[in-house]
Parts: C-alpha cells; sequence; structure tokens
C-alpha cells in the first residue's frame, strides 16, 4: 500500500509560473531518467518509477497483485502559491488516474492536494474522489506547519464526509541543513517526521473529533510506537504542556490508525503489530526506492505469523483502510 510512482514527462512548471525548483524529469537514455530540481541533479530513477505496466510482472515476483501508488513526495510542491500548488496537484491526480485506468486489477490510486491552500485542497479531494481514488497521500508537515493547525482540520473533515482515506508521509525532514551527511535526514529526519505528524495528530484531538477519519502512516508509524512509553509519561507527567488540547492517553490511540510493515527488522514488526494489532499493519514496500523494502513482503513471510495476521498484514488491512473491496480485483 505505499509505493510511488509519477508521470513519464511533467510541464516545465517553473517556466510556466515563472519561479521556483519544481520538478522535472530528464530522460538521459532508454529506461533512465534524472529527476533534475531547480535545475540541479535531484535523483536517478528506472522507468519502474514512471512505467506501471513494467512495475506489474515485478511485484508478480513477490505474489503482489495490488500496488496502492501515490506520488513522490517531492512532488508535493506546498511551497508554491496556492494556485500553482493546486494546478500541479490536478496535473498529478489526472496523469496517475489515465495511467493506471489500462490496470484495474494491479493498481489503486492515492491522490495529490495542494494542502497549502484549504479550500483549493478540498475542491481537488473532490477531484480525487470523482477519479476513482480511494484516498489521499499528504506530507507529515506542510511548510513545517503540523497537521494540528485549524486550517487543516476542515481537509480532514471532508476526507471522513467523503470516507477518502489519508496516507501521511514524512518529507521536507526536520534538522535537514543540520545533518546533511550520513543521509541523517533520511535515517533519522524520517521517523521523527512521522512521530510528529502523530503526536501532531493525537494532541489536537482530531481522532476524537473525526472518528471515522481512516489515516495510515509510513514506515511503521516512524518512531512513534517505538517511543510510546516515552510520549504517554510526558502527558502524563507534563498535561499542562501535552494535554492542552485533548486529555485522552495517547496510547489510547494504538489501534485507531494504520501503519504500513517497513520495518527491514521481524523483531520490529512483531512489536508493532503487538501493540495495534496485525487489522492496522498494511503491507508497504516504498517500491521502486532503495530504501524501500524492494523484496516484497519476503521477511513477513519468513516471520511464521499466524496465518490470521498474515492475511491482514498481505492484504485486509489495506483494504480496511482504504475502504475497498477485494473482489474488484478478481
Ligand atoms: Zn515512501
Amino acid at each position: 500500500m505505499h509505493t510511488h510512482i509519477m508521470p513519464r514527462e511533467m510541464p516545465d512548471f517553473a517556466r510556466k509560473f515563472g519561479y521556483g525548483d519544481f520538478i522535472m524529469l530528464d530522460h538521459i537514455e532508454s529506461g533512465k531518467a534524472n529527476m533534475m530540481q531547480g535545475g540541479k541533479f535531484f535523483r536517478q530513477i528506472k522507468e519502474n518509477c514512471w512505467n506501471p505496466e513494467i512495475r506489474i510482472p515485478e511485484y508478480a515476483k513477490f505474489n503482489t497483485q495490488v500496488q496502492v501508488v501515490c506520488t513522490i513526495p517531492v512532488l508535493f510542491s506546498y511551497w508554491a502559491k496556492p494556485e500553482h500548488g493546486a494546478e500541479v496537484a490536478r496535473f498529478l491526480n489526472d496523469d496517475l488516474a489515465k495511467s493506471i485506468a489500462p490496470f484495474k486489477k494491479n493498481y489503486i490510486g492515492l491522490g495529490t492536494l495542494p494542502m497549502q491552500d484549504t479550500d483549493l485542497a478540498i475542491k481537488e479531494l473532490q477531484h480525487c474522489k470523482e477519479l476513482g481514488f480511494p484516498g489521499v497521500q499528504i506530507g507529515s508537515n506542510i511548510n513545517d506547519k503540523n497537521l494540528d493547525e485549524p486550517e487543516f482540520f476542515p481537509i480532514f473533515e471532508a476526507c471522513q464526509e467523503l470516507g477518502m482515506a489519508v496516507f501521511v508521509h514524512p518529507w521536507n525532514m526536520m534538522g535537514m541543513a543540520q545533518m546533511k551527511k550520513y543521509w541523517l535526514p533520511w535515517l533519522v529526519g524520517m521517523p521523527a517526521e512521522t512521530s510528529r505528524a502523530i503526536c501532531s495528530m493525537v494532541f489536537a484531538g482530531i481522532f476524537e473529533k473525526l472518528p471515522n477519519l481512516r489515516v495510515c502512516f509510513a514506515h511503521a508509524g516512524g518512531s512513534f510506537i517505538p517511543t510510546i512509553g516515552r510520549i504517554e509519561h510526558g502527558f502524563n507527567c507534563r498535561p499542562d504542556l501535552v494535554a492542552i488540547d485533548n486529555d485522552v492517553n495517547p496510547r489510547d490511540y494504538l489501534g485507531k490508525f494504520w501503519v504500513d510493515c517497513i520495518t527491514h527488522d521481524a523483531d520490529a514488526l512483531k512489536f508493532i503489530i503487538d501493540k495495534v494489532g496485525s487489522d492496522k499493519v498494511c503491507l508497504g514496500s516504498d517500491y521502486p526506492f532503495p530504501l524501500g523494502d524492494l523484496e516484497i513482503g519476503k521477511f513477513v513471510e519468513e516471520m511464521n505469523l499466524p496465518q490470521n495476521d498474515l492475511e491482514n498484514v498481505f492484504s485486509h488491512s489495506s483494504l480496511g483502510w482504504l475502504g475497498v473491496n477485494a473482489n474488484q480485483f478478481d
């Protein structure tokens, strides 16, 4: 349920709008392209990053039929002017819907929203629903604003109302400028980002106010679940700082949101399943990126989980989170 894809061609938004480090693709040779950010090299990607057809046999190798696809967070463009962010999101959503349409038994799409503008985000959410996406992907912060900011609440409210699932993905990692070496933004910043997002939503009482909102957090919830003891203790010992907007113990939310299984460690995943229940843990891969679990679900299979837990992780949890029926893939 956690894979990334992008359009084969990106319009030259920087030229069109007259500013900004919008992502472009430079196709250097057959099957390879450089992602360029504001004219600078960002990352090299292969054809499986934009071609839905060639991804299907790559997944089939691991007995996986269906991929939940969403954009690459660097394409969110939350920093752009609202109307431009909305145009980028519309382009990404229409392109995604079109590119997966011929492969209905193999793909589920998640939309992108211009989160920098509440009204435009809700408008695009409705468009995503019309395109047939069962949910959307958003960032762990929006231009350094946490997800508890009041301007985001109407978006979550609209997600609940429309029955759209939300996938929260770390990006724009805190401390990035201070820890460029050793890939630390990805290894240290990302798990912290995801915990930042969960804590912000939990402490703001968003799950209290919107009990039917279905949210899944990337990378097994980052550092939130492994540090729940500390977070709970902080809630108990300094309620004057922590419990100012919601007096429910953060531990009570374990099992109320979903996470993916991307831990790369069987013991860690056992712990996560024990804490939130296997019906809240979804098979994720982060495919096609190297930090993902590219032998999709292999380590999960080798854990000798009870059959019920395995079925939850491999399909039921994702279907439950997305509100999607399995028989549409028969
Ligand atoms: Zn990812």
